[in-house]
């Protein structure tokens, strides 16, 4: 006999993120021993699986105006334009793929998806719902004011928000960016 509920488990497992895969894991190991399941662990599997259609269904709809970040790093000749910013304790790199206008998501040096040209946020696969909030959260409100965040990032950790190079200048500093990118981006500086 097959459980419906197993079987959306055991379809749950590959978008479960590691500390629910374990979980998930043990369920279904549980039950193929003894092809049953106490109502906690019944409860336990159901919360899960939800938990997976919750991130798949706010997948779809996580929509935000990225143009203006777009048209900030599409000002440039660069081959791979990247603007650098903190938030939530995070290190972010917002990088443009000028192919297709996509803005992919680096934080703190792993890839976390992408925003798409018109501002669907894809998250990468493996993400959970929390991840999934948090990243889109973040990201929204850089958006408002990504000049902002850059300048914050120079003040936090001494490096232009663009190139990642020291700012030795204190106009440098102030702006977030140095004299070479504010050209490049045609931004104001000094
Ligand atoms: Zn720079």
């Amino acid at each position: 006999m097959t459980d419906q509920i197993v079987e959306s488990l055991n379809n749950c497992q590959g978008k479960l993120h590691p500390a629910a895969h374990k979980i998930a894991l043990s369920l279904l190991t549980w039950h193929s021993k003894r092809g049953v399941w106490t109502p906690k662990q019944r409860e336990l599997a159901i919360k899960l699986i939800a938990e997976v259609a919750d991130t798949e269904k706010k997948k779809t709809s996580m929509v935000a105006d990225i143009t203006p970040l777009i048209s900030i790093l599409a000002s440039s000749n660069m081959v791979a334009p990247s603007l650098r910013i903190i938030k939530g304790g995070a290190t972010y790199k917002l990088k443009l793929d000028k192919k297709d206008s996509s803005i992919e998501v680096i934080r703190d040096g792993d890839w976390a998806g992408q925003f798409t040209a018109d501002g669907c946020y894809v998250p990468r696969k493996k993400a959970d719902l929390a991840e999934v909030n948090r990243v889109f959260d973040d990201i929204m409100a850089v958006l408002i004011d990504p000049i902002g965040y850059a300048r914050t990032y120079g003040a936090l950790t001494g490096h232009c928000s663009f190139c990642a190079k020291p700012l030795t200048d204190p106009r440098s500093q102030t702006a977030g960016y140095g004299e070479i990118c504010a050209n490049r981006y045609r931004l104001a500086w000094g």
